[in-house]
């Protein structure tokens, strides 16, 4: 159980390794070139790699394992064997203690801090290393620096009996000292280098984050400031030099000489709150003020200050951080927004239009100022579409959901007119012109323009009346023109059923009564009857103020219908009436009586103006012929004076006549019933006078039918 200790150092004389003398049986060249090899080297791991072969070299050992007290913890760290080739070094770790060396001896060592040579180690029959290994010779030396443990040193003999040079020990553990002091200076070194490393790296950091500093300031026009209240001392960013137009290189202006750069109406704000942040006890307390300044170039700008004092804990804040950022162009856009809403916001109230927009999502309107006065809705609430749908007039319901809630947004513009209730009771027409916007998110977005036309629906209304009422006056204006002359037929025509009316009596009243003849008499007084209740009823049903009424009608029957109304006026006249009409009967979808109403304005027209050409031809021609695919043409042609220059200018404007008589109102109202047809009406002159012509579009589905 005896270990042969074959030396002990005294560890009193123990010194700094720089200290240690050179041991006597050390005392050459080599020891000298070694110790100065290991106090060379600064890399820690070729700094293990030389000790250990110089290690197992001088002791003439096989194999030898370092051990050492990284922060107070054990850990192999190199492993060199004698190879035929050399010395091999290893470094190694996490390596299990007990299969490298005997490491119940180690312990025993650890704690003695004396070197240990055992050239019997099956006196250590319990160690494991031991059990397994059966090491000839082995050595322990303790590794110190300045008299403290840095680790172990394990060195054997396994296969042959040679023994460990004895004479190279003292030697080796003055190395181990030396390779310990060298690793704690590698160490330092290497932590040197790490800092400095890292010290370029955040200067470099703090170099780039000042250049973005410094650029954020710039591109933001907002510059950094501090301020001891104490000193005076003012530091400024560069960016606040340039904001105020100073140059960097002047200095940093006192308070009061920034203060006349302000303008006067906003000085005594800014030095109020300036003293105000002095005295204030708070330190988190941000004060923000804006004013405008003029520049030394005599540019003007508009500055905003945010301020903020700052103070150790306990003291009372004696220095001033904030930022002065140039704000001139953001408040005159905001200015331009808020005059541009303003004019808007005019516009919509003059021309009584107001903009909506509807995210259909959230069932939302954001509405207009004008807007909501057009819905009548306050200022201040949510408008729901719900509780705007509920006020739709129920007749225009369905056109609503046709035009908004469809499957399917199209990029179409809606146009749809419905009328609202409003709380008054009453009802306005409403006009609103609406697109749809798909956003990315794929919600889908209503923007448009809601317009109350009310007004002009009311105007157009009593237009209409007002039309119709004209309408009206000039039809019982052109009857009473032919009545004379519907007066003499009706005469005829009594006078041809009175005339039959005694035929039929005479027949019956002889000696031989001829029922025969007495019937076929009485037969035309039927039919002069008839003609006469014909008569009647389309006098009756010109004369009847209407509104229009649509219907699909025969344009042929409708000309066939008034010749009896003008045929008196005709034979007065003398003038011969032709009909050419094409062979296909075309039907239309019409109001029958506006179109007699026309016919009989341009015939009557004619009439007078063969009257007034007093020429020897005395004719009015009818046709009736396809215009196209999708219209019919109505034309009357006169052989009377002709149009004027002046009258073929104004023919259609209400007004114009050229009659004495006339009041001007017949061509213009057959242009209105035309164009409320959707077709059109023209005048030309022609070889002998004038030709007057409508078209009227054919109503195709109907016909198919007919
Ligand atoms: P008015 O018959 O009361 O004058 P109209 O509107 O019917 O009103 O006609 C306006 C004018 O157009 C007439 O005064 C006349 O000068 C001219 N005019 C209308 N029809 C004819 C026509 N067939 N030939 C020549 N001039 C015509």
């Amino acid at each position: 159980m005896n270990p042969d200790r074959v030396e002990t150092m005294d560890t009193s004389d123990r010194r700094s390794p720089e200290s240690i003398p050179v041991p006597r049986d050390c005392a050459d060249a080599e020891a000298i070139l070694m110790s100065r090899e290991l106090s060379c080297e600064l890399n820690r791991a070729q700094l293990i790699k030389k000790f250990m072969r110089i290690a197992v070299l001088q002791l003439g050992v096989e194999r030898a394992v370092l051990i050492l007290l990284i922060d107070g913890i054990a850990e192999v760290v190199a492993e060199a064997v004698t190879l035929p080739q050399g010395v091999e070094v290893s470094c190694r770790a996490n390596e299990i203690f007990s299969a490298l060396l005997p490491m119940t001896i180690a312990h025993t060592v650890m704690n003695s801090r004396e070197r240990l040579l055992i050239e019997q180690p099956e006196a250590f029959p319990d160690d494991p290393y031991v059990q397994a290994h059966h090491p000839k010779a082995g050595l322990f030396l303790p590794v110190l620096r300045q008299d403290r443990l840095a680790g172990i040193l394990y060195a054997e003999n396994r296969s042959t009996s040679a023994p460990i040079d004895r004479a190279k020990i003292s030697l080796v553990e003055i190395l181990a000292a030396q390779t310990a002091v060298s690793m704690e200076n590698a160490r330092l070194y290497d932590a040197l280098k790490q800092e400095n490393r890292e010290r370029t790296l955040t200067a470099e950091r703090l170099r780039r984050s000042e250049a973005l500093l410094a650029e954020g300031q710039r591109i933001s026009k907002t510059g950094a400031w501090t301020w001891n209240a104490d000193s005076g001392d003012m530091q400024w960013s560069e960016q606040v030099y340039d904001i105020w137009g100073l140059r960097a290189a002047d200095g940093t202006p006192t308070f009061e000489a920034l203060m006349q750069r302000v303008h006067a109406s906003d000085r005594e704000r800014v030095i109020g709150l300036h003293a105000l942040a002095i005295i204030s006890e708070v330190k988190d307390e941000i004060y923000t003020t804006e004013f405008s300044i003029d520049r030394p170039d005599g540019a003007w700008r508009r500055l905003q200050i945010v301020l903020r004092p700052w103070s150790r804990p306990g003291e009372r804040p004696r220095l001033y951080i904030g930022t002065t950022a140039d704000v001139t162009e953001r408040r005159l856009a905001e200015d331009a927004l808020k005059r541009s809403e303003a004019h808007l916001s005019e516009a919509q109230r003059l021309s009584n239009i107001g903009s909506l927009s509807w995210m259909v999502e959230s069932r939302i309107l954001h509405c207009s100022a004008q807007c909501r006065r057009i819905l009548d809705v306050d200022d201040s609430t949510d408008i729901e579409i719900a509780d705007i749908l509920a006020r739709i007039h129920p007749e225009d319901m369905e056109g609503v959901a046709a035009a908004f809630f469809r499957n399917e947004p199209s990029d179409d513009t809606i146009q749809q007119e419905f009328r609202l209730t409003v709380k008054s009771g009453g009802l306005r027409y409403l006009r609103m012109v609406a697109r749809s916007i798909r956003s990315t998110s794929g919600a889908v977005d209503y923007v448009g323009a809601l317009a109350d036309v009310t007004e002009s629906r009311n105007a157009q209304n009593a237009l209409m009346e007002a039309q119709t009422n004209l309408t009206h006056v000039t039809r019982l204006s052109v009857l009473t023109e032919l009545t004379a002359s519907i007066a003499d037929e009706m005469k005829q025509l009594l006078a041809s059923i009175i005339a039959n009316g005694e035929a039929g009596l005479r027949w019956l009243d002889r000696l031989s009564p001829s029922v025969g003849d007495a019937s076929r008499s009485f037969d035309e007084i039927v039919k002069s009857a008839q003609r006469t209740n014909g008569v009647i009823n389309r006098i009756r049903s010109v004369a009847r103020k209407s509104r229009a009424e649509r219907k699909m009608i025969d344009l042929a029957d409708t000309i066939h219908d008034v010749l009896p109304l003008v045929r008196q006026e005709l034979d007065r006249h003398a003038i011969t009436l032709r009909t050419a009409i094409a062979s296909h009967t075309p039907m239309v979808c019409a109001d029958n009586i506006q179109m007699q109403q026309v016919l009989i304005n341009l015939i009557t027209n004619a009439i007078r103006s063969i009257q007034r050409a007093s020429g020897a031809r005395k004719d009015i021609l009818i046709t009736l012929d396809t215009v196209g695919d999708s219209y019919f043409r109505v034309a009357v042609t006169d052989s009377g004076a002709g149009l004027s220059v002046d009258a073929r200018q104004h023919l259609f404007e209400p007004f114009f006549t050229t009659e004495p008589e006339g009041i001007g109102l017949g061509l213009s109202i057959c242009r209105s019933i035309v164009q409320e047809h959707d077709g059109m009406i023209n005048a030309e002159n022609c070889q002998e006078g004038a030709r007057f012509y409508f078209d009227i579009p054919r109503c195709p589905v109907r016909e198919a039918a007919h």
